[in-house]
């Protein structure tokens, strides 16, 4: 079984201490169903879906088939003035899975490259609709939306900005929705703050919302460390960039394909956005793919342009052949076991488990949504991210993977958790808060 290669140096590991990894390596071999396997032969609960993104589990036989037998049969096409059928068969098939008229259907190969999409979208569109002066993206604090350029703009965490020089100009972000105390614990979605959407008529009171392009939020908040929107504050959001005539991009990259116990947030909430962005669960997370869907008004306009190729964006690997039959395996494993909406019935047994961890003193706040948990650890002093990073290594050493931004512990497992299984997670993660108290 041990796979330990020769040298770990060559590999520059993204967003990983590599000095503090290689120095105590933790590779995985395997994986299968809820669990991975190391290469000492260990298992290892997967609490993340790996990185939000296997939300099938692993291994899943539909998949790995799809993609052998896509191997062999068409390997690869290129993707620009030219098409295969099973691009069009997901599209088509995406299109009719997500709510409203948010029926066309652009691809990519991460969410970095969905946002970029979509922004890219946002400001042309509004170029072909005679508004060329909408040149401003807004996002918000603590956002996350990817590593590139447009992305780390309207992105709202510091880390991710602060080496990479001015960013894209013209961006201005909302403030972030977290922090109120009264909202500490709430299962769900919390009762207060859907005021804080007003902070968009602050920036269109300064900027004047003539030069505003669009808005880009995720529905939840999950990299920063699982903000959940206050009841109300999304569909208000919707209302004002309405009003405004600004574009609303949600970014679903981890709350899409089932997270939330719906298809998409835009179900669960109830909001339509103008674009939204996908990745991650679209194939399971087992070949790299993403999917921007825009609204038909947003997609027609570009066809209405002179004859010739209407938007001048694209990646070698869009709709990639392998991308895609991954992604029809994705689809049918979800169909066949109902796990888009699995996690509806786990919810409240997943809340209701998650907050038992309360009684521990250094459990600062619980926020809970669909499958998703977040679990604000008090910091030690001095050494903020030190307390959480210390119970991610004692979980994977007890068997469970988690993951941690700043002093929050955030869990996403794959849909297809059993109740035993939520079980023993959090008594894992019980156990591990006690040891580092
Ligand atoms: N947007 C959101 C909301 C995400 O959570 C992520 C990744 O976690 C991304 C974008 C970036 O996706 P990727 O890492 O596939 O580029």
């Amino acid at each position: 079984m041990a796979l330990k290669p020769n040298t770990l140096d060559a590999y520059w590991m993204p967003f990983t201490a590599n000095r503090a990894f290689k120095a105590a390596p933790r590779l995985m071999v395997a994986a299968e169903g809820m669990y991975y396997t190391t290469d000492d032969g260990r298992k290892v609960l997967d609490g993340t879906a790996g990185l939000w993104c296997c939300n099938a589990g692993h291994s899943r036989p539909r998949i790995t088939e799809a993609i052998a037998r896509q191997a062999k049969e068409l390997d690869y096409s290129p993707a620009f003035q030219m098409g295969h059928p099973k691009a069009f068969e997901l599209a088509a098939r995406l299109a009719r899975l997500m709510p409203g008229s948010l029926d066309h259907v652009f691809f990519t190969n991460s969410g970095s490259e969905s946002v970029e999409t979509a922004l890219k979208i946002a400001l042309a569109w509004h170029r072909l609709n005679g508004q060329g002066e909408r040149v401003r993206l807004i996002g918000r604090e603590r956002g996350y939306h990817g590593v590139n350029f447009g992305g780390m703009s309207v992105g709202g965490m510091p880390a991710n900005r602060k080496m990479f020089g001015a960013l894209v100009a013209g961006v201005d972000h909302l403030r972030h929705t977290h922090g109120d105390p009264r909202n500490f614990f709430a299962k769900g979605e919390p009762e207060f703050g859907a005021e804080l959407a007003d902070d968009l008529e602050r920036l269109c009171a300064l900027h004047d919302p003539s030069t505003i392009a669009a808005v880009i939020v995720e529905p939840v908040q999950g990299s920063a460390g699982v903000f959940i929107p206050p009841r109300g504050y999304l569909k208000r959001l919707r209302e004002i960039c309405t009003r405004h005539g600004i574009l609303l991009i949600f970014d679903e990259v981890i709350t899409g394909y089932g997270r939330l116990g719906t298809n998409f947030a835009v179900d669960y909430f109830g909001v339509e956005p103008d674009i939204v962005t996908t990745a991650k669960g679209l194939t399971n997370g087992v070949i790299p793919m993403g999917a921007v869907f825009a609204q038909k008004r947003i997609h027609d306009l570009f066809m209405q342009g002179p004859a010739g190729i209407e938007f001048f964006h694209g990646y070698t690997y869009s709709a990639n052949p392998m991308a895609c039959a991954a992604a029809l395996g994705t689809l049918d494993t979800y169909d066949e076991e109902g796990l888009l909406t699995r996690g509806a019935s786990l919810a409240q047994y997943w809340a209701d488990t998650a907050h038992s961890l309360r009684d521990i003193p250094i459990v600062a706040d619980i926020r809970t949504l669909g499958l998703i948990a977040g679990i604000e650890l008090k910091p030690i002093e001095g050494k903020p991210t030190a307390r959480a990073f210390d119970a991610y290594l004692k979980c994977f050493a007890a068997g469970l993977l988690v993951r941690t931004t700043g002093d929050i512990i955030a869990l996403s497992p794959p849909l297809i958790i059993e109740k035993s299984e939520i079980d023993k997670l959090f008594e894992i993660l019980r156990t591990v808060l006690k040891q580092v108290a």
